[in-house]
């Protein structure tokens, strides 16, 4: 293993999987450090739930998937948080990376969020989603992890007691040289924690052939990018161009979305609008007993002959507002989170081989449901989301799974991803 990444979310870890992947790597994506060992591969990505819980937790979870990760060999280690820095001034993104450099001995990382391709950029240590200064954008408003400073070397600096600098864009312009050059700077100047600019993939590049060598790396998906070809440069394997290749299935398909974000929401609205079969799961009717998971699986699983069939719970804010304010926001998201996780077991219980999930909680549901432990990384559908590949001994063999988080994807999503799997639509 060359590449080991600790990640804090479930959808995160698949996203920087595939960053991975594109650049040759083979790698393997397990939930959780697995009792038995972790797979061979030239990467692997340990995929925690790490993000929001406390920082003790998160801590003592990490440290269990370092462990892991050196045992089995590791080079280099990556600890992937989101591209638009959740956290708090409490962690956990600087109580992981401290304990993580203790635990390898080491004095120096960096930290770097950005992921160009899709909207982020850290230019003078400022985070930007779009246009917007992240503490302008939505995130300002999340419910867990409101991001109010977009200046990162400050907000890093509430949690770490290392002392954070900024490695700037023009040392990035300045090539490989350069960067190296201002980290010797940095770190006689006593600085632990380099937040990095980055506002292109050039610049990304750069990044990671400069810091290849470090122990540790902290940073969102983007720098994963630059990573595989310096390895290769360094002569430390070879990119496979087969490396996101997986073998073709048969069988039918369908989609499972629990996702009320704006995109999914259209992505369901498009799914229907080109008459295709879509049942919908009614939160209200399922507290009530007018309707159960199973009788809606029978539904979905009879309309299977006739193509591809979605399963969704989706709905605009007002009707989710109504739902919550009914039943409870947590007992609302687990009682849709259960029904859609029951058929999404029922319908591959079925023979559905290909199976889009919308919805990183969903996927979270889902995935514990199919029992999957570990996913072998595909192409990419869109920027974050690959197909991915499973194998289920109790049900039937290989399934491939692409699971997405909210707002990832074009309205066509869906068919998009299922054409790419070889369904015919
Ligand atoms: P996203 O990635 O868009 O945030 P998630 O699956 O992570 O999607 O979260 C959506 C949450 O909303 C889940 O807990 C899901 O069960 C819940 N949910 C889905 N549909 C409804 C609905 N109609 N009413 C209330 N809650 C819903």
């Amino acid at each position: 293993m060359i590449l080991g990444v600790i990640a804090d979310d479930f959808t995160g870890a698949t996203d920087v999987a595939s960053m991975l992947v594109r650049a040759g790597m083979h790698t393997v994506q397990v939930l959780g450090v697995p009792d038995g060992g972790l797979p061979q591969a030239d990467a692997v990505v340990i995929a925690l739930k790490t993000r929001t819980v406390a920082p003790d937790e998160a801590v003592a979870q990490s440290l269990e998937a370092l462990a892991a990760l050196r045992t089995a060999g590791a080079k280099q280690v990556y600890f992937k948080y989101c591209s638009t820095f959740d956290s708090t001034p409490k962690g956990n993104i600087g109580p992981v990376t401290d304990a993580l450099m203790a635990a390898l001995g080491t004095d120096f990382t960096i930290a770097c969020p950005a992921f160009p391709e899709n909207g982020r950029t850290v230019f003078r240590g400022h985070l930007f989603v779009g246009d917007a200064l992240l503490s302008d954008s939505g995130m300002r408003h999340h419910p867990l992890t409101p991001m109010t400073d977009a200046n990162l070397v400050r907000v890093l600096q509430a949690q770490t007691a290392h002392a954070v600098g900024l490695l700037r864009h023009d040392a990035l312009d300045g090539g490989v040289p350069a960067v190296r050059e201002r980290i010797t700077q940095l770190r006689a100047e006593g600085v632990k924690i380099a937040v990095a600019d980055a506002v292109s993939n050039a610049h990304l590049l750069t990044l990671a052939d400069a810091c290849a060598d470090l122990p540790l790396l902290t940073a969102g998906s983007g720098v994963a990018l630059g990573l595989p070809p310096a390895y290769a440069q360094r002569g430390w394997f070879t990119p496979n161009a087969n490396a996101a290749t997986l073998e073709r299935l048969n069988g039918p398909s369908a989609v499972v979305s629990g996702s009320c974000s704006e995109a999914t929401n259209a992505q369901v609205a498009q799914w229907q609008t080109a008459g295709r079969t879509a049942l919908l799961i009614d939160p209200l009717a399922l507290h009530e007993g007018r309707q159960t998971a199973s009788t809606v699986l029978a539904q979905a699983t009879a309309a299977l002959a006739q193509g591809p069939v979605l399963v969704y719970a989706t709905a605009a804010p007002e009707s989710v507002r109504a739902v919550q304010a009914a039943l409870g926001v947590q007992a609302a998201g687990a009682l849709v989170e259960h029904a859609l996780a029951h058929i999404a077991h029922g319908l591959v219980a079925c023979g559905v081989r290909r199976l889009v999930v919308a919805g990183g909680e969903t996927s979270g549901a889902v995935v514990q449901a199919l029992g999957v432990q570990q996913l072998r990384i595909g192409a990419p559908i869109c920027p974050g989301v690959p197909w991915t590949q499973a194998h289920l001994p109790g049900q039937g063999g290989t399934v491939q799974l692409a699971l997405k988080s909210g707002n990832f994807g074009g309205v066509d999503f869906f068919a998009q991803a299922l054409r790419q799997a070889g369904v015919d639509l």
